[in-house]
């Protein structure tokens, strides 16, 4: 499952775009709707700024590239950015200095993993390299070894095994790889609203790859969110979404290996070591990205018998989960505000 919007996500081959003037739509005559496309970090980045000024666009062009760049090259533990030097450090049994954004991340994510149960671990990257689930590495052309996967699981890895020095990161664990693909681009969300907020803008929807936040409202009316099934892309359901919520989807069927001409999922449950198979999207609304983003990715692991669990856990009022027969599991707010689509 994805979602559409009214941002509709356009294919380019350029690793950076930035486009394009919209319509206006009623505007003052110093302002007018704009639409940046990025690309970063593998996903189409769409931002729509609604009744800007030029000096608006201008910036905040400027700071999201910026911004996407730096996080493309520091976030990602298979590129030789920050998070890289970090897992390098650790792994050899030192102590790293970590800058206080992304250690604010990694902290975050051990607070979900505890929140969790573990079924959310940003400390698996070992286990993604085995399973060949990074985009270095080749497709893998048999599965992992049990053996291997039970050593990395015995030593139980993950970000709840960081002690920090102040902002200083190290670890006793032989086995921890941070790998933040769990909760990136909630954390990007997190701060693209804050460069869009800095510069004035009020009114805006960032999509990253289809999982978005909306500020504020589209010509004074809120955003309406489309939800398509995973099963034939087509629009299943609709949903408003309100100033600062953001919606995310974890999706099985997004990435994966596929090894004997079966599909193997890039999400993990870290008590087998093995793809998740059971649960095919979770969507969650919230306003803070950043937990949605985590949440998410808990719900696709602990699939339908702990969903009550889990949304509980996290403070999730707004949630639905599609396992691997096609049964819908949904919070009671989230079936108050969903529109079926006949
Ligand atoms: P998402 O699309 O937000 O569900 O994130 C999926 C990504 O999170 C994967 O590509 C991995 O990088 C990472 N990941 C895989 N399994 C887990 C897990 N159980 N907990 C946290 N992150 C995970
Ligand atoms: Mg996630």
């Amino acid at each position: 499952m994805s979602r559409v919007s009214g941002v509709q996500v356009r294919k380019r081959g350029m690793r950076w775009v930035l486009a394009a003037a919209l319509t206006l739509y009623g505007c003052g005559p110093q302002q007018q709707d704009q639409r940046l496309d990025f690309y970063a970090f593998g996903t189409e980045i769409s931002v729509t700024l609604y009744s800007v000024t030029a000096k608006q666009t201008l910036l905040a062009t400027e700071q999201l590239q910026s911004h996407y760049a730096d996080v493309g090259h520091n976030w990602y533990p298979w590129r030789r950015g920050e998070l890289h030097a970090i897992n390098t450090a650790m792994r050899s049994g030192s102590r790293v200095d970590v800058s206080p954004r992304l250690a604010g991340i990694i902290r975050r994510a051990a607070e979900f993993e505890l929140i969790s149960g573990g079924r959310f671990n940003a400390g698996l990257g070992r286990l993604t390299e085995l399973w060949g689930l990074h985009e270095i590495s080749a497709t893998p052309s048999a599965l992992p070894d049990n053996a291997d996967i039970a050593a990395i699981l015995a030593d139980r890895p993950g970000a709840v095994r960081i002690d920090w020095d102040q902002n200083r990161a190290g670890t006793r664990s032989d086995f921890v790889m941070l790998d933040l693909g769990g909760i990136a681009k909630g954390a990007i969300l997190e701060d693209s609203v804050t460069i869009l907020r800095e510069l004035g803008i009020t009114d805006a929807i960032i999509n990253i790859g289809g999982d978005l936040t909306v500020l504020g409202n589209v010509r004074g009316r809120p955003a309406r969110i489309g939800i398509r099934s995973p099963s034939n892309r087509s629009p299943i359901a609709s949903l408003s979404i309100d100033d600062g919520e953001t919606v995310v989807t974890s999706g099985i069927y997004e990435r994966f290996v596929e090894i004997d001409g079966r599909r193997y999922a890039h999400i993990l449950d870290p008590a087998t070591g093995y793809p998740v198979d059971h649960s095919v999207s979770a969507t969650i609304v919230h306003v803070d990205p950043v937990l949605a983003d985590a949440a998410a990715t808990a719900l696709i692991v602990g699939g339908a018998d702990e969903f009550d669990a889990l949304t509980r856990a996290f403070g999730i009022d707004v949630a639905l989960l599609i396992d691997s027969s096609g049964d819908v599991r949904l919070t009671q707010s989230m079936r108050e505000r969903l529109h079926w689509i006949e």
